[in-house]
């Protein structure tokens, strides 16, 4: 037995029941080749956190993951092989609700399901993704993931870090011995926190995490338009997000099969503001000749009314609150779905995202990466400029890799902000097309580069960073000159 093998069973012995995960055959939604793992080692709090990192001895490579669910960009697996996983899901404290402040000091383990349902009822909500609710608000966090209302390492104020030598930084607005803290996104001096998103400079144990004011009146305004007409869509929404009638993330849905487009805008705030915002973005799109069908989905008091409850372990029938259904709204089952769901997490509950997984994969989250019937799902990320004749030429580049490749891929505009757009691009595949689907993405890649369009976040088979290799370098020696934090991710 070699050092690093001796010193992984040293560990496994250490920690208690729960703390080394079977290496078992593993699968990963996104097919991704399977990387080669030593072990996996499940800590039960930040102190062993630190004595793991700490006495790691050479040739030791800790991958860190919170929940694992990375679904489309590797799932749970360390871009190169010979890696320890470090899984963090067992720190899963809520260390702080700070209702007053409007911030919560959260663990690796804490899910935006768990914290949205601790503020159901408050005067604050939850940023949430699309994604499950059983996803990690920290792991999304550092991969600089997307909520419904901003990108998420906005919502961050203080982090917490295990450094490569085992010692615990905190960096950021960090709650003082009597709890207290003002959620200040910024450092004062060089800004250090950022170093620790999309990097492997740091294991994060605990972040502070700004919640946002629950909106009193939430509609979400829903409008359809043919895909010929999807530049001019885009400038007339990019205004109108510009202008404040839109807030948080917009949406355009294009679909695979047809030609019909369709935005999704939240319009939020005081009920007589966002009536009056409503009223001023239905005349624009009634104005402007765009738009084919318009329609206003309204939630008189947003996650107000205690909507989670228990809602995390409940099936379909929770259904579709407050909307019209079947025939009468017009929208076919998908579509009310959908706006069901986008109303929800803009309203800071995720409790119906998992239903959409299930819709979508047949299984529920925990099912995912065994690949159900056979099905793979990958992402690709770039992000464009908020113009409408970048989106349209997005459209057609997505549509050529597709057709080349006998795959099919979904563009889905976010608005992340006035002038800039993160298209995620999507793809369902059967096992069958896992070669052609991966093809697909490594042409993805460079078609969008040649337009100098590059993903803001990726994949486990397509990491590298942005910044000049040097400084990158430099950090890396200064911060883990021993490599023992997740080789491979975001480097050169
Ligand atoms: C249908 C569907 C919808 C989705 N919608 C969204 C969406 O709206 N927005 C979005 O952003 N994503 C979305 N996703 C992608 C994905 O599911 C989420 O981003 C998810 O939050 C990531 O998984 P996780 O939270 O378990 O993070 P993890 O997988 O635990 O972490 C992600 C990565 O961050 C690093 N990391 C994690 N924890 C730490 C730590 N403590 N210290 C240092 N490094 C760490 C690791 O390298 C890890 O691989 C969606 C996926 C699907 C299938």
């Amino acid at each position: 037995m070699n050092e690093v093998e001796s010193w992984l069973r040293r560990w496994a012995g250490r920690l208690d029941q729960g703390g080394e995960a079977e290496l078992d055959a593993r699968a990963n939604v996104g097919m991704f080749r399977t990387r080669r793992l030593l072990g996996t080692l499940c800590p039960r709090d930040v102190e062993q956190v630190r004595e793991i990192v700490a006495s790691a001895v050479p040739g030791v490579s800790l991958y860190p993951l919170s929940t694992g669910h990375n679904w489309g960009l590797g799932s749970r697996e360390p871009v190169h092989d010979g890696a320890v996983v470090l899984d963090l899901r067992r720190l899963n404290r809520v260390r702080l609700l700070d209702l007053e402040a409007g911030a919560a000091v959260v663990e690796p383990g804490v899910t935006q399901g768990r914290l949205a349902q601790l503020l159901c009822g408050s005067p604050y909500m939850l940023n949430v993704t699309a994604s499950s609710a059983h996803t990690s608000i920290i792991g999304n966090a550092v991969e600089r993931g997307v909520g419904l209302r901003r990108q998420r390492c906005e919502d961050v104020a203080g982090l917490e870090v295990v450094l490569a030598d085992g010692e615990l930084v905190r960096l950021g607005s960090w709650p003082d011995a009597d709890g207290r803290v003002v959620p200040y996104r910024h450092e004062v001096g060089p800004a250090l926190m950022p170093l620790f998103a999309q990097s492997n400079l740091g294991v994060v144990t605990a972040a502070v995490i700004r919640l946002l004011p629950r909106p009193r009146a939430l509609r979400l305004v829903r409008l359809t338009f043919g895909a010929a007409r999807l530049a001019a869509a885009v400038d007339e929404l990019r205004d109108c997000r510009a202008q404040r009638l839109v807030s948080g993330v917009l949406k355009i849905y294009q679909r695979p099969d047809g030609e019909e487009c369709v935005a999704y805008c939240c319009v939020d705030g005081d009920p007589g503001l966002a009536a009056v915002a409503c009223g001023l973005l239905l005349r624009r799109a009634a104005d402007s000749g765009l738009f084919d069908d318009v329609r206003v989905l309204e939630d008189p008091v947003p996650g107000l009314t205690g909507g989670l409850g228990d809602g995390l372990e409940r099936g379909p029938e929770r259904g579709l609150r407050g909307l019209e259904r079947g025939p009468e709204s017009g929208l076919s089952a998908d579509d009310e779905q959908l706006a069901e769901q986008l109303r929800r997490c803009l309203g800071g509950d995720p409790s119906c995202n998992e239903l959409v997984l299930e819709r979508w994969f047949g299984t529920r989250s925990d099912g995912i990466d065994a690949n159900p019937g056979g099905a793979g799902y990958l992402f690709f990320l770039p992000l464009l400029p908020f113009r409408g004749e970048a989106v349209a030429r997005a459209r057609v580049l997505v549509r050529e890799v597709g057709e080349e490749t006998g795959t099919r891929w979904h563009p889905t505009v976010n608005a992340i902000s006035c002038d800039v757009i993160d298209l995620a691009v999507s793809c369902r595949f059967p096992a069958s097309a896992a070669t052609s689907a991966h093809r697909a993405l490594d042409l993805l890649h460079r078609r969008f580069a040649e337009h100098g369009w590059r993903p803001y976040r990726l994949d486990i088979d397509h990491m590298s960073a942005g910044g000049p290799p040097e400084v990158l370098r430099r950090l890396k020696d200064a911060f883990d000159p021993a490599g023992v934090l997740a080789r491979g991710r975001y480097e050169r």
